[in-house]
């Protein structure tokens, strides 16, 4: 039986692998079903983790993080988790996609957010060929061409400055005329020449052919506007990963909101004894890099204690 058994692989989770090994728990599996870094991997800058100044992507963020925690014996276990089941002796069944399982003491759920669909006519159908939520992946593609930015927080004005230095001009098309976004933010935008404001605006569709996007139809205050763009770049927010916590009959095995958010303490504890939450899944959660890995080691530490007072009373 594992120790912990670490569910996600991103800021949180690879923190919580940190804190727990180093901190001597010797039976620690942290499940990822892809490459450990997270959804941080996919922003072109981040320039608010302290102690790290300069322009950097947040894979080059990321990339020492697994070999750190891998020195104090974070074992990674490269498959995605199904379900987490609560067992009558207090313990955890980990279900994972391969059908096989495994048993642990503890559990941290990590498992983040992942990018929502903006739900407009056309996003399905052209997701992958010209409509992408990634401007490090795929902006590349649009160099000297034009594209649009829908949304209007964080992620949306920082990604339409990444594909501004690349694409000839970047549409960005918001439903209302303020921001969720930092000042400073917001300011430097409206000073970036190539970027054109596209406010108060909803989407009416997108439309391509077999060979992608060739345009986005907008309704702006002014009456319906033909974007005759190639790629469009969708930023609307995040959806919280809950689905491993759901039992068979689809319900929480731990309390949640009434967003879907894992409801936790000031040790990151569920109200499952043994059940841990951590990072932009938990409530109030910051979504920042440095709350979630903050959040990862309050959840490391306090696991070493919940299995020293479980193992020695
Ligand atoms: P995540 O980073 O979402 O990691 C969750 C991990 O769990 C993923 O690797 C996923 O593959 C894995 N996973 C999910 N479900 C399963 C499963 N069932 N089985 C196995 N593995 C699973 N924050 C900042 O501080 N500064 C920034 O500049 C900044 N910029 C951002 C730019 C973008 C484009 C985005 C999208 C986010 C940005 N953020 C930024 C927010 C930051 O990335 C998140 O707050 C942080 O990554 C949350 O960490 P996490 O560990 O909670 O979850
Ligand atoms: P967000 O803050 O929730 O913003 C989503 C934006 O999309 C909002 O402007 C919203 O409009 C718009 N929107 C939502 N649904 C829409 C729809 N169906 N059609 C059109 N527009 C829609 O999401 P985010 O920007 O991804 O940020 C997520 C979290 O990560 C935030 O907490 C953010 O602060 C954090 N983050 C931080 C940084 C950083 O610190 N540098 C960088 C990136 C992300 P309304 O405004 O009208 O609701």
């Amino acid at each position: 039986m594992l120790d912990l058994a670490i569910i996600g692989g991103g800021p949180a989770g690879l923190t919580a692998g940190l804190y727990a090994t180093r901190g001597g728990l010797n039976n620690v599996t942290m499940f990822e079903m892809g490459m450990p870094g997270g959804q941080i991997t996919g922003s072109s800058e981040i320039e608010n983790y302290p102690g790290v100044t300069g322009e950097i992507t947040g894979m080059d963020l990321m990339i020492p993080w697994p070999e750190q925690c891998q020195r104090f014996g974070l074992k990674h276990g490269m498959v995605e988790v199904k379900r987490i089941e609560l067992k009558a002796d207090g313990n955890f069944t980990i279900h994972k996609g391969d059908g096989t399982s495994e048993d642990a003491m503890s559990v941290i759920v990590c498992t983040g957010s992942t990018p929502k669909r903006a739900g407009f006519k056309g996003e399905d159908e052209l997701f992958g060929k010209g409509v992408s939520t990634c401007a490090t992946c795929d902006g590349f593609f649009y160099k000297n061409k034009e594209v649009a930015v829908i949304g209007g927080g964080d992620t949306a004005l920082e990604e339409a400055f990444y594909l501004s230095n690349i694409c000839a001009k970047v549409y960005l098309v918001h439903r209302r005329d303020t921001f969720r976004s930092a000042p400073n933010t917001i300011k430097r935008l409206k000073e970036t020449a190539n970027i054109e404001l596209v406010l108060n605006t909803t989407i009416v569709e997108a439309y391509g052919d077999a060979m992608g996007v060739n345009g986005l139809k907008v309704m702006t205050p002014e009456g319906e506007r033909d974007l005759q763009v190639p790629g469009i770049f969708t930023f609307v927010g995040m959806n919280v990963n809950n689905g491993i916590l759901m039992d068979e009959e689809g319900k929480s095995i731990c309390a949640l909101n009434d967003s879907g958010n894992v409801i936790v303490d000031l040790k990151m504890q569920t109200n499952i004894p043994g059940l841990f939450a951590a990072g932009d899944l938990r409530i109030d959660a910051p979504k920042q890099v440095v709350s979630a890995a903050g959040d990862g080691a309050v959840a490391g530490v306090n696991v070493i204690t919940y299995i020293d007072d479980k193992l020695n009373g």
